[in-house]
C-alpha cells in the first residue's frame, strides 16, 4: 500500500469526532477510575484473560489485583505472562496507553514503578473527561446500565439498559432480581401478568430517564436461540417458580426454564417492536476465560429479525469469530446492523480482514466503526487509537485497488465513526 495514501487518509480520520458505541466505564462523576493503583487499573478485564488464557493462575491474578502486597511483588506474577501476551490487541492497546498518556516507553519491569506513581498522582476526575474529550475527540459514548441508574452526565454519554431480570433473573448477595422489581416498580409479584406488568412500568421509567437503547447480554450464560412459548405454558411455568418462593425459597426466583426465558424475550421484544426500539445485543465471544462459544452464534437469532422487523437490532463484536455470518445477516436484513465494539482489540488483523469484507458486501451505512467497551479510560484510548488505524489501512487498500478514491475513503470512514452511529441511534443534534 502507497504510504501516501495512507498518510493522508490517517490525518483526516485523526481529526474525525466519534460517537463510540459501547462503554462499561465509570460514570466519571466521583467515580473515575477501577482500582487504586496501574496493576488494579489495568488488570481489570480483558488483559487479565490473556494473562489466565497464558498461563497465570487464578490465585497470583488476585495477587496480582491486591493493593495491599507490594507493587514489584506483583509485578513478579505478572510479568512472564505479560511478556508473551503484550502483542495481542489487549496487550498492544495498553501499551498506546501508556506511551501516549503518560510518556513512559510501554509496561515493563522499567517502568511499571514511575508508571504507577504517575498514575497515582493525576487528578482521576480531570483525566476520565481530558481522555474522552481531548484525546479521543468522543462526542458521546453510550453506556452500559445494568440496573443502575440511567441518569447520567448527557456531555458524555447515553444509556443501553439490560431488561435482562426480565427474562433471566438472578440472585446476587442473597437478594434476587424480583425482590429488585418488586420493590422498585412492581408491588408484590404474584403471576406472568404481574411480571409483565412490572416489567411495563420499569420500561416507561428507563425510557423517560432517555435511554437509547436496549441490551441484551445473555450469549454469556444461555444459546442465542429463543423459541416461541404460548401463553398459557408460560403462565404455568410462572406459577410453580412463584410456588416455591412461597415455600421460603427466595433463591428458586433465578430458576426460570428455558420456555419462560423464551417467552419474556419475545415479549421484550414485541414491546420493543411496538415502540421501534433499538436491541444491542452481545454475539460471538464472551470476555473472560472458559465459556461455551457456540451460544453467541448471531444464525440462532435469525427468527427474532423475521418476526421482529421494527426492532433495529445492533450486532455486538462483529460477531467474531462469526463475522461472516453477522455480514450475511447484515446484508439480508433491513433491521440488522453490525457494530465493532471491542472487536480491533480482540484481534486487530480480523477487525480488518472482517472490515473489508463487510464493505465489499454491505452498504456501508449498515456499519458502526467504533465502541471502546472498556472498564477503565486509558484503555479507551488504546483502543481507538487501533481503530482509527484499521480503518485507515482498509479503506487506504480499498483505494490502492482503486474500488474509490481517497476522499470517498475519508467519507466512509466518517459515516463509520460518526454518521453511521448518530443515524442508527437517532441522535439528533449532536
Ligand atoms: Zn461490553
Amino acid at each position: 500500500m502507497a504510504k501516501e495514501t495512507y498518510n493522508i487518509i490517517l490525518r483526516a480520520i485523526e481529526e474525525m469526532p466519534v460517537i463510540d458505541t459501547h462503554e462499561h466505564l465509570p460514570t466519571g462523576v466521583e467515580e473515575s477510575r477501577r482500582g487504586e493503583d496501574i496493576l488494579g487499573e489495568y488488570l481489570t478485564h480483558y488483559l487479565s484473560s490473556d494473562l489466565i488464557s497464558a498461563g497465570l493462575s487464578a490465585d497470583d491474578l488476585a495477587k496480582a489485583l491486591d493493593p495491599s502486597l507490594p507493587l514489584m511483588e506483583r509485578w513478579d506474577l505478572v510479568e512472564p505472562f505479560w511478556e508473551v501476551s503484550r502483542y495481542t490487541g489487549y496487550g498492544r492497546a495498553l501499551d498506546i496507553a501508556v506511551r501516549d498518556i503518560y510518556g513512559f516507553d510501554g509496561i515493563c519491569r522499567k517502568t511499571i514503578e514511575e508508571l504507577d506513581q504517575a498514575f497515582r498522582e493525576k487528578d482521576h476526575d480531570q483525566h476520565f473527561r481530558y481522555v474522552l474529550k481531548e484525546l479521543c475527540n468522543i462526542k458521546v459514548s453510550l453506556l452500559d446500565i445494568d440496573t443502575g441508574s440511567c441518569r447520567v452526565d448527557p456531555d458524555l454519554f447515553r444509556c443501553a439498559w439490560h431488561p435482562e431480570d426480565y427474562i433471566m433473573p438472578t440472585m446476587e448477595e442473597g437478594s434476587s432480581s424480583i425482590q429488585r422489581v418488586e420493590k422498585a416498580y412492581g408491588g408484590e409479584i404474584r403471576s406472568l401478568d404481574d411480571w409483565m406488568d412490572a416489567f411495563a412500568r420499569e420500561l416507561d421509567v428507563r425510557l423517560n430517564q432517555g435511554i437509547a437503547a436496549l441490551k441484551i447480554g445473555l450469549a454469556y450464560v444461555r444459546p442465542l436461540r429463543f423459541e416461541k412459548t404460548d401463553y398459557a405454558t408460560a403462565k404455568e411455568c410462572f406459577a410453580s417458580v412463584a410456588s416455591r418462593r412461597n415455600q421460603g425459597e427466595e433463591g428458586q426466583w433465578n430458576l426460570f426454564s428455558r420456555e419462560l426465558q423464551d417467552f419474556m424475550m419475545h415479549h421484550v421484544l414485541k414491546v420493543a417492536n411496538k415502540k421501534h426500539l433499538i436491541l444491542q445485543i452481545h454475539t460471538g465471544l464472551q470476555e473472560g476465560n472458559g465459556n461455551t462459544i457456540a451460544n453467541s452464534d448471531p444464525s440462532l437469532l435469525n427468527n427474532l429479525f423475521l418476526d421482529y422487523p421494527n426492532v433495529t437490532f445492533d450486532l455486538f463484536h462483529i460477531s467474531y469469530p462469526y463475522q461472516g455470518v453477522a455480514c450475511v445477516l447484515a446484508k439480508n436484513f433491513p433491521n440488522v446492523f453490525i457494530d465493532m465494539c471491542w472487536a480491533h482489540i480482540i484481534s486487530p488483523s480480523a477487525a480488518r480482514q472482517a472490515l473489508a469484507d463487510f464493505l465489499d458486501a454491505l452498504p456501508y451505512n449498515k456499519i458502526s466503526g467504533f465502541g471502546g467497551d472498556y472498564l477503565f479510560v486509558d484503555g479507551v484510548y488504546g483502543h481507538l487509537y487501533l481503530a482509527r488505524r484499521n480503518i485507515c489501512e482498509t479503506l487506504a487498500l480499498k483505494v490502492e485497488e482503486g474500488v474509490f478514491s481517497v476522499d470517498t475513503a475519508i467519507k466512509i470512514a466518517y459515516h463509520l465513526l460518526y454518521e453511521n452511529p448518530r443515524r442508527i441511534f437517532r441522535w439528533e443534534g449532536i
